[in-house]
């Protein structure tokens, strides 16, 4: 019997009294890691109502003191990073560096919800009229709610529930089923940092208990990362129920190759940032867009591709680890065997096995030339380490490309050119740019952002500008009488 990984609901770890498990499985071996509910109807309904009640009190909590547990909370975070990042590697995959970068890149956001208090300062302007003075306030919303994706079971969750939690509200968490044992950890240590125990409420399940928890009356934000189709469907369902919603959705991002570019680091960084985490980042490089004569290079591109080889999290021969599950690993190989006879196939990792685990959802690098734009492996975000190379003549024309997909995560260019870059960083409408560098994920102090179908919303946040997410500002407008003042003439303000 395998274990059954508990629901965290007003303050406790609780057994689910459901009769739907999904069973979470190491993707090297297939071994059921533990089976995780999909909550009832009635647990969901406590878990809300557990945090309607704290947000009470907790929205009167200072701001300082709210700081102190997210100081506690960093520190514990630290001192447990290599814990947390085993069990991360276990349910997906990853290998432990990558694993523990995870968790550090979650680090970062509690560091900085630890620092809220000057965040969360309201404007003031004095005498917007005569002897009238306005200032806003920013107040805390209620319970806000927080629905993850698979590939970053650390460093997502903590995009979310420390901001809106240090912001005065209370949280309702959904983890991907796919690999939720990290969440409940994540719970673990916050109460162990000192954290009222109803502040954070961790529900487990798939889209059943997401449509419960988008539509509910008691929910007043969503914070969605994940695919396109579930993205725009959150963002829909949860504006329809008069929801504030921010989605983060798919991507397929393009690194742009210029021939004066560093050509070893360029390769590097091609390698590095297409095949990395089995290309499961939503911040991976898919398309590479050589201009001119940087097309050269490809071949050289291959060689280094070819020596990257995916593995098992704990051997540090592993370049990167297997994919999410036997499912992502079919749908990626049948974009491969689609992509042969769409353009032409350098390196095909469709075959890959790896000794002593014959079990694992390997798929090896693959890279393929001479894309088209009209083609299925580049319309579709396959998620998995497969580059596709496109050639172009010019800066204009890769500009133009980009700009015409539909999506708008993350872009680069390399180039020794100041100008080329400027030109780039200007025109392309991407959310996040990185020149000579190839995956320009932002500090928390910066917000993420996303352009056309990879982000719906009207905020983008995770960073700073989640504290504008998570709060309502209130603008006050102010004039005071002397007590014998004759009121009847001031019954209008007079803006003169
Ligand atoms: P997914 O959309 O399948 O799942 C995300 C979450 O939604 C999970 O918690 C899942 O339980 C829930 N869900 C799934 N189907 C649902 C449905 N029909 N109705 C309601 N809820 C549903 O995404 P995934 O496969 O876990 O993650 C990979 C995707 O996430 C990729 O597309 C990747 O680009 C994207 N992503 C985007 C960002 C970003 O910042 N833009 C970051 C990370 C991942």
């Amino acid at each position: 019997m395998s274990e059954k990984l508990e629901l965290f609901i007003d303050g406790k770890f609780i057994q689910s009294k459901t009769e739907n498990w999904i069973e979470v499985l190491n993707p090297a071996t297939q071994e059921v890691l533990c089976e995780a509910p999909c909550a009832t109807e009635s647990e969901i309904e406590n878990a809300i109502s557990s945090a309607q009640a704290a947000f009470l009190t907790w929205r009167e909590t200072p701001p300082p003191e709210r700081s102190r547990i997210m100081m506690r909370y960093q520190e514990l975070l630290k001192q447990n990073q290599d814990k947390i990042a085993e069990i991360l590697s276990k349910e997906n995959g990853k290998t432990f560096e990558d694993a523990k970068g995870d968790v550090w890149r979650g680090i970062e956001v509690v560091e900085q919800a630890a620092n809220i208090t000057p965040l969360l300062m309201g404007e003031t302007v004095e005498n917007v009229a005569r002897e009238i003075d306005s200032y806003s306030y920013l107040q805390s919303l209620g319970v806000c709610l927080g629905i993850t994706p698979f590939n970053f079971p650390a460093m997502i969750p903590l995009w979310m529930f420390p901001m809106a939690i240090a912001c005065g509200n209370t949280f309702i968490l959904k983890p991907s089923e796919q690999d939720p044992m990290t969440s409940n950890r994540l719970a673990e240590l916050f109460v162990e940092a000192g954290a009222p125990p109803n502040l954070l409420q961790v529900i487990h399940g798939a889209k059943e208990q997401v449509d419960k928890l988008i539509k509910h009356p008691d929910i007043k934000a969503i914070s969605f990362v994940g695919s396109v189709p579930v993205g725009q469907y959150i963002y829909k369902t949860g504006t329809e129920n008069l929801k504030r919603v921010q989605s983060f959705a798919g991507a397929k991002n393009h690194m742009v190759v210029m021939p004066d570019a560093n050509k070893n680091k360029t390769i590097d960084s091609l390698v590095g940032s297409s095949v990395g985490a089995a290309g499961q980042r939503c911040m991976a490089i898919s398309v590479a867009v050589f201009v001119g004569s940087s097309k050269e290079w490809i071949e050289e591109l291959k060689k280094e591709m070819e020596l990257v080889m995916p593995g098992p999290w704990d051997s540090e021969e592993s370049g990167f680890g297997p994919v999410i599950s036997s499912q992502a690993k079919e749908r990626i190989i049948g974009l491969i065997e689609k992509g042969k006879n769409e353009a032409h196939c350098l390196i095909d990792g469709s075959q890959c096995s790896v000794e002593g685990y014959p079990e694992g959802n390997w798929v090896g690098p693959t890279l393929f030339s001479k894309v088209k734009t009209d083609s299925e492996i580049y319309r579709t975000e396959i998620f998995g380490p497969v580059l596709l190379c496109i050639e172009v003549d010019t800066l204009d024309e890769a500009i133009e490309l980009i700009n015409k997909n539909p999506y708008g995560n993350g872009t680069s260019i390399f180039t020794a050119s100041g100008r080329s870059a400027r030109k780039f960083r200007h025109e392309i409408e991407v959310g996040q740019v990185g020149i000579n560098v190839p995956i320009p994920v932002p500090l928390p102090f910066f917000s993420f952002t996303g352009w056309k179908q990879s982000f719906y919303g009207d905020l983008h946040a995770y960073g700073k500008q989640a504290v504008r997410f998570y709060t309502e500002t209130k603008t006050i407008t102010e004039r005071w009488f002397d007590e014998d003042e004759e009121s009847s003439k001031n019954l209008t303000i007079n803006l003169e």
